[in-house]
């Protein structure tokens, strides 16, 4: 017997038809003699529509209240999903965030979870019944509900298995796994068997939004099982217990899985793309120390990540131009402050452009194998895209360029790197 965590995302969890086979795998887990809780998400489109609603009711709204009106998507898709249960002759009962309680910090619309009281959960398990938890939300020192910020279900999931110390935490969504690249994008991409929380943390961060990049974080800290599946299954399927989907490991792990001839050593895992980030120019700063940092005080104090930056080389008058990223939400923002510090920092003009797009190679092999980060530069040269901006970790290469550009430079990418399926059959 295992003690299970099950995620369903939002295409799983869409109408009363998909929830009744969501409610068909948790009874079948259950029935293998496992122990259960389920963590859901809102159905697809709802967390959107409520975010929408917000915005109509005041532009300018309180996260607080937002959080109220967002998290109540997964509010009915917990109730539902306890009550279809129930229709099948399960035990089920529903937990919200303040009832357990999760207990996170009080940054509403994105807050991190502290500590989960597990006690009532376990009791609930250990008497058979199906828990169901509602993900994304949780309760602050306040009393006030809060949500996790987008994706913020996969976290709830593997918060919840590192409290009840489970054996395994099932990611349930609309594709079976962790892809060489966005399977919606590259109809060749293959799937993996695993992949280490290193390479998935990385993948996640530049835009793989198949798992949130907090939860993988989580699951790597508190060494959770991740496993990625389809929830889009016949009755006729694998079981979850014999690993149909992909793995996310340590890197120990993966060394044994090749080692066993169980996956091939890759230097390149995945591709992933962004195109929520939006570029800045700043033209003529003063090319002197101190400069940069004018540039960049205002927005960190405003909690406004910065990706990428590059400083072009001085021209005449000890000037240079300063090229750097920030999420789309926060570039009208972003432009105001540094308006604001317009004399401070000493620029001339600011050139802002949204139709770009994050293009990121990963994988650990980089770290003992050079040419990765040549290949790509080459691959999207042969095919006249233009890179505006590069970056690199010590198992990441990204590069800028044209949003218009995206899908064929994945393509162009994914070939590049012969992670196409085709060329395993050849
Ligand atoms: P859920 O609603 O279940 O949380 P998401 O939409 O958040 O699902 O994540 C699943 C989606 O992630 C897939 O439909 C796919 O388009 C996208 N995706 C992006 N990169 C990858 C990848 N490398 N492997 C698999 N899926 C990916
Ligand atoms: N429903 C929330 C969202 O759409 C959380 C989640 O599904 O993970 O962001
Ligand atoms: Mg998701």
């Amino acid at each position: 017997m295992a003690r299970i965590v099950m995620k369903f995302g939002g295409t799983s969890m869409a109408g009363t038809e998909r929830i009744r086979r969501v409610a068909n795998i948790v009874r079948k887990q259950q029935a293998r003699g496992h122990e259960v809780a389920v963590v859901v998400s809102a159905m697809a489109g709802e967390t959107d529509r409520l975010v929408n609603f917000c915005r109509e009711a005041n532009a300018l709204y309180d996260p607080a209240e937002y959080d109220v009106v967002v998290a109540s998507g997964e509010q009915v898709t917990s109730g539902l999903l306890a009550l279809t249960l129930q229709s099948l002759g399960c035990k089920a009962r529903s937990w919200l965030g303040w009832q357990l309680p999760i207990h996170t910090i009080e940054a509403h619309a994105k807050a991190r979870i502290e500590s989960i009281d597990a006690a009532a959960l376990v009791a609930s398990m250990e008497s058979g019944e199906i828990a169901v938890i509602p993900g994304f939300q949780g309760v602050a020192d306040t009393g006030r509900i809060t949500t996790l910020g987008r994706g913020g279900s996969d976290t709830s999931a593997v918060a919840v298995a590192a409290a009840i110390n489970a054996d395994r935490c099932d990611i349930y969504t609309d594709v079976d796994g962790v892809y060489t690249t966005d399977p919606r994008i590259v109809a060749k991409a293959k799937k993996q068997k695993a992949v280490t929380y290193e390479e998935m943390l990385e993948l996640a961060s530049v835009g793989a939004k198949v798992l949130q990049t907090r939860s993988v974080g989580l699951a790597m800290k508190e060494g959770v099982r991740v496993q990625v599946l389809s929830s889009f299954v016949g009755d006729d399927a694998i079981p979850a217990d014999d690993l149909p989907g992909t793995m996310i490991v340590s890197e120990d792990e993966m060394n044994q899985l090749v080692e066993n001839g169980e996956m091939e050593r890759q230097h390149v895992t995945g591709i992933a793309h962004d195109k929520n980030e939006a570029k800045v120019i700043l033209t003529r700063v003063p090319d002197k120390p101190g400069a940069v940092a004018h540039i960049f005080d205002p927005l960190a104090k405003a909690a406004i990540n910065v990706d990428m930056i590059i400083q072009n080389v001085g021209r005449d008058k000890g000037e240079t131009d300063v090229t750097f990223t920030v999420p789309q939400a926060d570039l009208a923002r972003a432009q105001a402050l540094l308006e604001d510090k317009r004399d401070e920092i000493g620029f001339n003009r600011i050139i802002s452009d949204s139709k770009i797009a994050k293009i990121s190679v990963v994988g650990v092999g980089m770290k003992s194998h050079a040419g990765v980060a040549s290949t790509m530069f080459q691959a999207l040269a042969d095919r006249g895209i233009n890179i505006q901006a590069i970056t690199t970790s010590e198992i990441k290469v990204s590069v800028l360029i044209d949003e218009d550009e995206t899908e064929l430079a994945v393509r162009v990418l994914h070939t590049a790197y012969g992670l196409d399926a085709a060329d395993e059959a050849a």
